[in-house]
């Protein structure tokens, strides 16, 4: 099964997208996981990735493709995959809606998680992640063990994006650039919707009705 993960920051893309991947036994695409290890690496694609991601923006349309190209073309993602956070731009669908269609694939389901803004900046301004299992935590709601990871011991870090000004930044780009997408997979007929309330499992319960798994 070839499944997307669509969603505002915050939706909670990352966290089901993790549960989905042991369920279904396919892997995760995030890109902006394999943003940030290259950042972390300081690669040249880190160094043109952090350019934008720390103002909140999006990564060039191309940048992004190609990464995901070279990803999808990996031996372990021949049975299927989970695309978390890609596409983001209609661009970007087109340029996948043609890829996929010359390797003989396409995408089964588009998960739209629906969250209002209110609750992603309440989210994303008490998120701490996990750099090592990528595991999140919400000081409030899903609190880590001080500083350290409750899945792995790591300890746990802000992403500097989730800093306010940034997150309302990437809100607009969300609205912009990445809500038209619910409309173009819409017409496609393979959108499903998936209410992301702030219990986990209950979200996780709903996109998992959603595509009968
Ligand atoms: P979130 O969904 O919480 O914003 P991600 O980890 O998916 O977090 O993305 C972090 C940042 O990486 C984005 O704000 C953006 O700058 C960049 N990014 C990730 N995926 C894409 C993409 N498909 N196209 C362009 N930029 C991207
Ligand atoms: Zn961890």
């Amino acid at each position: 099964m070839n499944l997307m993960l669509l969603g505002a920051p915050g939706a909670g893309k990352g966290t089901q997208a993790v549960e989905l991947a042991k369920l279904l036994g396919i892997p995760q695409v995030s890109t902006g996981d394999i943003f940030r290890a290259n950042i972390k690496g300081n690669t040249e694609l880190g160094k043109l990735a952090s350019s934008y991601i720390s103002k909140g923006m999006l990564v060039p349309d191309e940048v992004t493709f190609d990464i995901v190209k070279d990803r999808l073309l990996q031996d372990d993602c021949k049975n299927g995959v989970i695309l978390d956070g890609f596409p983001r731009t209609i661009a970007q669908a087109d340029m996948l809606d043609k890829f996929f269609a010359e390797i003989g694939r396409k995408l089964d389901y588009v998960v739209n998680i629906v969250v209002d803004d209110a609750a992603v900046v309440a989210r994303l301004s008490r998120r701490r992640i996990c750099p090592d299992c990528k595991q999140s935590f919400h000081l409030d709601f899903a609190p880590p063990a001080g500083e350290k990871c409750t899945n792995c011991g790591g300890t746990v870090v802000q992403r500097p994006d989730d800093v306010e000004e940034v997150i309302m930044q990437r809100l607009q780009e969300y609205h912009k650039q990445t809500a038209p997408l619910v409309e173009y997979y819409k017409e496609k007929g393979i959108l499903v919707d998936s209410e992301s309330v702030n219990d986990i499992e209950q979200a996780l319960q709903n996109t998992k009705n959603a595509i009968g798994v």
